[in-house]
């Protein structure tokens, strides 16, 4: 699946893209960092680039689509990969659609986290981040436990980027909505937009930006894959029956479940099958209790009535041959 992350700076794009690359198996490819790694890495591309940026001018798209065309011939992109930080034009999106389909290829979906601008503004002039271990805070939703000191690893000073000041992030916002969110009027008359609230908390947009991706069906192989269900003793009687596997799948047509809910619904199918297996087996006991005292009543009955018996007859235990 080739997807294209969408949304206004501090919309959490970073943070769903994580998630999205691990759950989806496919590489986050985010074209700032691509760039920095071929300069770091000094490749051909990577010197170009520098002396571009030496000189004070921009990268052009053409260059960004080369590295991006590059990138994707990588193996690990077979499956799809997705698109952070890129296209951020109505430009650039064409240029990307060109050189796809020159592969062959198309975008899949284009997933756009949406979140207002004060929101946006909040959080990005409240936070602040560790200069050492890169651990982020918020300070008023996410404050370090003692002010301005890294809960992580407890260095002090927790620094304010450059580029989160009010200032520099109304510019951003604004070149945002003059110059990347019309992108939806590229993608979304062919219906690959899917626009998930970027309000919710983090676990709940990961989990709704799988569900518009049509992919939620992913989410749930942890749960069936518990350990605890298939290697259960294959000899108990409740074994065989198999585990009560609606628990965990998501009713069709309707949204899946959110991963942990899940989860928890796994656990207590196991908790279930334990609880009735306990039971099954405190009710077998008691049972097969009751049988052998029963039986061992009756035998010792039998036995003394036997025993009586036995000196009125010769032919002793043959009870029916000597009533014939
Ligand atoms: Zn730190």
């Amino acid at each position: 699946m080739r997807i294209i992350l969408f949304g206004a700076p501090g919309a959490g794009k970073g943070t769903q893209a994580k998630r999205l690359e691990t759950a989806l198996g496919i590489p986050q490819l985010s074209t700032g960092d691509m760039l920095r790694a071929h300069v770091r890495n000094g490749t051909d591309l990577g010197r170009e680039v520098d002396a571009i940026m030496r000189a004070g001018h921009l990268v052009s798209d053409d260059i960004v689509i080369r590295m991006i065309a590059e990138r994707i011939a990588a193996p690990d992109c077979t499956g799809g990969f997705l698109l952070d930080g890129f296209p951020r034009t109505v430009p650039q999106g064409e240029a990307l659609d060109r050189m796809l389909a020159e592969r062959g290829l198309v975008i899949d979906a284009v997933v756009g986290l949406d979140v207002p601008d004060e929101v946006v503004r909040d959080r990005i002039v409240q936070r602040r981040s560790c200069p050492k271990c890169g651990a982020v805070y918020h300070l008023s939703k996410l404050p370090p436990k003692v002010a301005d000191t890294c809960d992580r690893c407890g260095t002090k000073g927790l620094e304010q980027r450059s580029d989160d000041t009010l200032e520099k992030v109304n510019a951003r916002l604004e070149k945002f909505h003059k110059e990347t969110a019309p992108l939806v009027q590229l993608y979304g008359p062919r219906g690959l937009v899917k626009t998930v609230d970027g309000m919710s908390p983090p676990d709940e947009v990961f989990e709704s930006a799988l569900r518009m991706l049509g992919v939620a069906k992913l989410a749930k192989r942890p749960a069936l894959a518990r350990p605890s269900a298939r290697t259960a003793s294959p000899r108990t009687p409740t074994a065989r029956k198999p585990a009560p596997r609606t628990a965990v799948r998501a009713p069709a047509g309707k949204p899946a479940r959110t991963v942990k809910a899940r989860a928890a619904a796994a656990k207590k199918a196991t908790k279930t099958k334990k609880a009735t297996k306990a039971k099954k087996a405190t009710k077998t006991k008691k049972a097969t209790k009751t049988k052998k005292a029963t039986k061992t009543k009756k035998a010792t009955k039998a036995k003394k009535a036997a025993a009586s018996r036995k000196p009125r007859s010769a032919a002793g235990k043959q009870k029916p041959a000597r009533r014939r």
